[in-house]
């Protein structure tokens, strides 16, 4: 799960990590008081979107020349104006895709000066099992293009979880960004707030770019992106408040309240499947047959009929589905509650698509029964194989 980068840093706040003072604006008329509350001479109108390139983000209907989502005014009423600008309108970066995001927040936060930008990241590095810290003197700009680049200059240190975090991995991260004299105290200190943020609340990703020198000589956070491991966040009820719903993608969400594993992709063919190593199979399977998967679907071991004509719902409201393929090992899951389900589905929400349906194990011939005689138009499959083919072929109509 992600969370704004103003509430990002009103936990880097909470923590004691240095950023600046800032309010949240979510209607225009309230724009002028924030930034009349905050201290100048220099003011950051930031957007709130959970996407990152914001400040090389354009807006859609944007003005010749105008500026992207992270603007600097030299009043309160400039500030104000900017944040007025932005509210509502949708924001393109290169993390948003073409569509982009609406712009329903704006940040507005003290300005700084800035002597240099870095780059300093938590994440949990699955192939050491260890939080890790990745490093780079070339904050501000696209890590990726410094990944791709110059790599060299991207650096990595674990924290063993026995012995855990010491002021020996703060002077190395110092050492790494080649700070200096009172620098390298406050770094010691901000690798150590930031390791007990991370630990404690169950994140995930942790970016801090840019990490800045101020033109006094302090470190301060400028930017933050943050997330959380989804499979904690029943611990997590205070994490779990600052979801903002309207960011994530509609069918994810609806399916999320339903319990099933659901990720959109771009492809044509919807699958419906129980068991993510199945689903797994069944993508790869439509992508040997020469389709494209449009989504990953897990209905799980214990589906009931109400959460497989929901499943059902998911993928057909997708504009991008041509065809579905239903995939069902019936184990704990019986064929005939798929079936049923299906067809409930079918009965509901219409269906304007070539629909293939391969069912195997436990009740299938009352499941088959109960396909075959519901009148609709299902092309029956007998094993993996056959299914992706038929529905492969009935897509592209040869
Ligand atoms: P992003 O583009 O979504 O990553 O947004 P950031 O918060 O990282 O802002 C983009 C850039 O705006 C930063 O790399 C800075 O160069 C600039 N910026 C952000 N805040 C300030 C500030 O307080 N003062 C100055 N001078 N520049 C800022
Ligand atoms: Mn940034």
């Amino acid at each position: 799960m992600n969370i704004h980068e103003y509430q990002a840093k009103q936990l880097l706040r909470e923590y004691g990590a240095p950023v600046s003072g800032g309010r949240i604006v979510l209607k225009a008329d309230e724009a002028k008081t924030a930034a009349g509350e905050l201290e100048g001479p220099l003011w950051v109108v930031k957007a709130q979107i959970h996407a990152g390139g914001r400040g090389k983000g354009k807006f859609k209907e944007a003005s010749a020349g105008e500026k992207g989502g992270v603007r600097l005014a030299k009043s309160v009423e400039e500030a104000a104006e900017e944040a007025q600008k932005m509210l509502g309108r949708t924001l393109v970066t290169h993390q948003t895709g073409p569509a982009g995001r609406t712009v329903n927040r704006i940040y507005i936060e003290e300005g700084s000066g800035i002597e240099r930008e870095l780059y300093l990241a938590l994440l949990v590095d699955r192939a050491t099992s260890r939080v890790a810290f990745v490093v780079s003197t070339e904050g501000g700009m696209d890590i990726e293009e410094v990944a791709a680049k110059t790599p060299e200059r991207i650096l990595t240190f674990t924290v063993d979880p026995a012995s855990g975090i010491s002021g020996f991995h703060g002077r190395r991260v110092a050492f790494a960004l080649g700070l200096q004299g009172k620098q390298i105290r406050q770094c010691v200190d901000l690798v150590n707030k930031l390791y007990r943020l991370f630990t404690e609340k169950d994140a995930e990703m942790l970016e801090i770019n840019p990490l800045i020198v101020t033109d006094t000589g302090e470190l301060k956070c400028l930017d933050c992106k943050l997330s959380f491991d989804s499979n904690a966040l029943y611990r997590q009820p205070e994490v779990l408040s600052l979801r903002d719903e309207s960011e994530e993608d509609a069918k994810e969400l609806q399916a999320s309240k339903f319990d099933l594993n659901y990720i959109a992709l771009d492809g044509e063919i919807g699958c419906m499947v129980n068991g993510a190593g199945l689903a797994m199979a069944t993508m790869d399977i439509i992508k040997l047959y020469g389709s494209e998967p449009a989504n990953f679907l897990d209905v799980g071991g214990g589906a009931t009929k109400d959460k497989v004509t929901e499943a059902f719902k998911i993928i057909t409201s997708d504009p991008n589905v041509k065809g579905i393929l239903v995939n069902i090992f019936g184990g704990i899951m019986r064929c005939d509650v798929i079936a049923e389900g299906v067809i409930a589905a079918v009965k509901e929400v219409g269906l304007q698509v070539p629909l293939v349906v391969r069912l195997e194990g436990t009740n299938v011939d009352l499941g088959k029964k109960i396909i075959n005689e519901s009148g609709l138009a299902v092309i029956a499959a007998d094993n993996l194989a056959d299914a992706a083919e038929k529905i492969v072929k009935a897509v592209k109509g040869n």
